[in-house]
Formats: structure tokens, sequence, C-alpha cells
């Protein structure tokens, strides 16, 4: 029997999904994967090892690191050859970590979600400040570092956790679409797998830290030259 993640995948494929994120897959002998922008060009540079996969995820096309692997930021210009569909469980695995396993135990509503309160609430040492950050900021915050689309650093996930345990939304600035999957976040409108985010990842607790930090400064500045 395939294992959950690897069977989600193959029924995903059956359905006539055409990739994830911003991946392109393709039924060859075996799989092929590209950027879906790229699915016109035949000028790639073949690769043929999942383990590739790690590398081509790992800078941008201006040679950036990404520090955030669903960002809509995916390099272009090369294609990955792979075998069968374990080599492409693995492939999408080291391109989006993590992902098919949840969109597995979504599928079989066995995944667990965290609001962003909680997530906040439960940091430490230097990221314990966070927690102060106010639904304000979290509206604004949310709204310009998770959007799909429309800017750096954006993030091509579904949103699935709540902004605290009343269920209300994160951010209203994001289009609903931003919550339902599987809607695809290009902007494409093709059927694919969804990007699920269950919970808030470390980059968005770091900027939460900043925005609280920040707005604690401006108090202080204000109030320093209210005295004077
Ligand atoms: S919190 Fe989720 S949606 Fe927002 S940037 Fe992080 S991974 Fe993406």
């Amino acid at each position: 029997m395939l294992p959950r993640a690897e069977r989600a995948l193959s029924d995903w494929l059956a359905s006539g999904a055409r990739g994830i994120g911003q991946l392109l897959i393709v039924k060859t002998g075996g799989f092929s994967l590209r950027h879906r922008e790229d699915e016109a060009r035949a000028d790639l540079q073949v690769f043929r090892s999942p383990n590739d996969a790690t590398e081509l995820a790992r800078l941008d096309d201006a040679e950036n690191y990404r520090p955030l692997k669903t960002a809509p930021n995916l390099r272009h210009g090369w294609v990955l050859e792979l075998a069968d569909l374990p080599a492409l469980r693995l492939a999408l695995d080291l391109f989006y970590p993590g992902r098919l396993p949840a969109l597995a135990a979504w599928e079989a509503n066995q995944l667990a979600t965290t609001p962003l309160r909680a997530t906040l609430d439960r940091q430490t040492g230097m990221y314990r400040s966070a927690a102060k950050i106010s639904d304000g900021e979290i509206d604004e915050l949310v709204g310009r570092f998770c959007r799909s689309r429309g800017g750096e650093p954006g993030c091509l996930r579904t949103i699935l956790w709540a902004r605290d345990m009343t269920g209300a939304r994160p951010s209203l600035r994001l289009p609903l679409d931003k919550f339902i999957a599987p809607v695809d976040q290009t902007e494409r409108g093709e059927h694919v797998m969804p990007l699920l985010c269950q919970e808030a990842c470390n980059l968005l607790v770091a900027e939460a830290r900043k925005v609280v930090k920040d707005s604690s400064n401006r108090a202080e500045r204000t109030g320093f030259e209210g005295s004077c």
C-alpha cells in the first residue's frame, strides 16, 4: 500500500491536477517538474535526481536565498526528470517541505490548525514580545506578509488558521480565496494541489516581534518629544 502522502499525490494527479504551487507536473515515462511559467520553453537545463530539488529551491532568479519555500519566487529555467512516484514525492517534499503530508492529513480531516494568538503566546525568549501585537497590527502584517500576489515577500499557501479563539480571519486585507483550498493562489485559475498553512511560520512570528518593537520605539520617541 502507498504511504498516505504518496496516495494523496497519486489521487490528485489522477483527478487532473496540473501541479502544486509554482510547479508544473507532467506525466512522462515517469514524471517531469518545471516552473509553471516555463511550460512552453524548450531551452531548460535538465536535472535527473530528486535531490536536485534542494538546490533548485534554494535561490530565486536573482540568486537571492529563498527563506520561505512557498514564496512565489521559484527560479525558472530548469526541468527535473524523475523516474517514478516515490521520486516525485521526494522532490516535492524538498521544494515544499511538509506540504504533501499536510494536504493528506487535511483531506482525512486530521490536520490540526493553531490560531495565531496561540502560536504567539507560546513563544519564549526574544520572541515572547511578539504576543503584544494588536489585532489591527495583525491585520496589516498578515495582509502584507502572507499575500499570494502583489509584492514581496508573499506566500502561496492557503491560510487555515484563525487570528484567535473567536475564529476571526487574521486579515481582512486578503481576498477571501486566500483562505479557501484548493483555489490556485498563483491566479492562473488552474486545478492544482493547494499548499496549506495550518500554523503561522517562524518568519511571520519574527515579523510580529519587529512590528511590536517598532511600535514601542515610536511610542518612546513620541513620549520623549512630548516631554521636551
Ligand atoms: S504564516 Fe503561512 S501563509 Fe503566512 S508567510 Fe508563513 S507560511 Fe506563508
